[in-house]
């Protein structure tokens, strides 16, 4: 029988604190959770590669973690349930408009292998966010990628082009590799345009890095998703409450459309800690708003230090930037890595752009030190 939450987390929660797991609970990040020395392998590496954040999750959200160990050896529906009810809370959406996956990367994939067919292809752009390209490949289903605009931004005119007798459009706002943003009226117009040319297709909007921006002119696709049953949105833990590890993102939807990507999930696909954790998390006021402002911090700081130096950077409303360092990405890629500091690896076709993830404004100042020695 399920234990009452309330009485599990007194009785689990004080366990964990008698073994031992205070310290990890009241520090965050790697070093936090390794109990203070980094794993051998990273020793002194800057993370600047996967778009993570660098502060990791809330202390209350470590706690929850803490908490919910006991329950690790249980299916994690209940957990799961209070999950639900606090996204649906915090997003103002019925419970049955959510589905959960294994990060969203997880939903991305069975989007395209729900949506797509041999003769229903995938919109997606070059480059954005590759797992609906890469899935695509992998099932050799067909899929339309048009190039960004000179703005590096998604080129919308392009894909809409691209999208009649298409199953699945991916429009990805802000656009990862290159933090570029178009306001919502471009997307909810370039939405309606697809949905046009292609009566068969589902958008599917990745608001991905949402919490980050700070452009008046955007706002959530989410009551789209909620009035139009060919639109669905993807958002992740893994950004701005620091969860990238733990695996854990949603698609917004009607329940209908939902229905057509639930066989594809695997059973159980959302795990007790990542749950109890992101749970947690969601009831930290003001939390994303104190991320927002520190990665603004160094995002700012960032883009001053190679603007200073010369180089273009590209407007991001992201945790990272994407530098025109007007050379081969794969030889920085290198000089970086063998002086400890990790950068993003190239995305073709933009063969001269280093991708820069935010770390804390510390690490951002001891990787300027690099930067600027092998830019030099
Ligand atoms: N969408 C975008 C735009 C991303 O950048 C990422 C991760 N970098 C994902 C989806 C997948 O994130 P996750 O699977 O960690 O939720």
């Amino acid at each position: 029988m399920a234990m009452n939450r309330r009485s599990f987390l007194r009785t689990v929660g004080a366990a964990g604190v008698a073994s031992g797991l205070l310290p990890m609970v009241r520090g965050r990040g790697l070093e936090a959770a390794t109990g203070g020395s980094p794993l051998p392998w990273l020793a002194g590496d800057i993370r600047l590669d996967s778009n993570e954040n660098p502060y990791g999750p809330s202390p209350e959200a470590l706690k929850a973690i803490a908490g919910w160990y006991g329950e690790a050896g249980r299916y994690p529906d209940f957990v799961v349930r209070d999950l639900r009810a606090a996204v649906a809370k915090s997003l103002g959406v019925p419970e049955d408009a959510l589905l959960f996956g294994c990060g969203s990367g997880e939903l991305l994939k069975i989007a395209v292998e729900a949506f797509v067919a041999p003769d229903r292809h995938a919109v997606t752009a070059s480059p954005t966010f590759e797992t609906i390209q890469s899935r695509a490949t992998s099932l050799r289903l067909p899929f339309k990628a048009p190039r960004v605009d000179g703005s590096l931004r998604l080129d919308l005119d392009a894909m809409v082009a691209a999208s009649p007798g298409a199953g699945l459009a991916f429009l990805c706002n802000p656009n990862n590799p290159t933090g570029t943003l178009h306001p919502t009226a471009a997307i909810e117009d370039a939405t309606a345009r697809i949905l046009k040319a292609a009566p068969e297709a589902i958008v599917l909007i990745d608001e991905a890095y949402f919490e980050y921006v700070d452009d008046p002119g955007y706002r959530t696709m989410i009551p789209l998703a909620l009035a139009e049953p060919r639109v669905i949105v993807a958002r992740t833990f893994s950004k701005i409450h620091g969860m990238a590890g733990l695996r854990l993102g949603y698609v917004v939807g009607q329940a209908k459309t939902l229905e057509r990507m639930r066989p594809h999930i695997a059973p159980n696909n959302v795990n007790v800690l990542a749950a109890g954790a992101a749970t947690a998390s969601l009831g930290v006021a003001g939390h994303a708003e104190s991320e927002a402002r520190k990665n603004l911090g160094a995002r700012e700081w960032t883009t001053r230090l190679f603007t200073d130096l010369g180089y273009t950077v590209v407007p991001s409303q992201t945790n990272f930037v994407m530098v025109d360092i007007r050379r081969p990405v794969p030889a920085f890629r290198e000089a970086c890595r063998a002086r400890g500091v990790a950068v993003g690896r190239p995305f073709p076709p933009l063969d001269s752009y280093a991708r820069i993830s935010m770390g804390t404004m510390e690490e951002m100042q001891r990787a300027a030190v690099v930067f600027r020695e092998i830019l030099a």
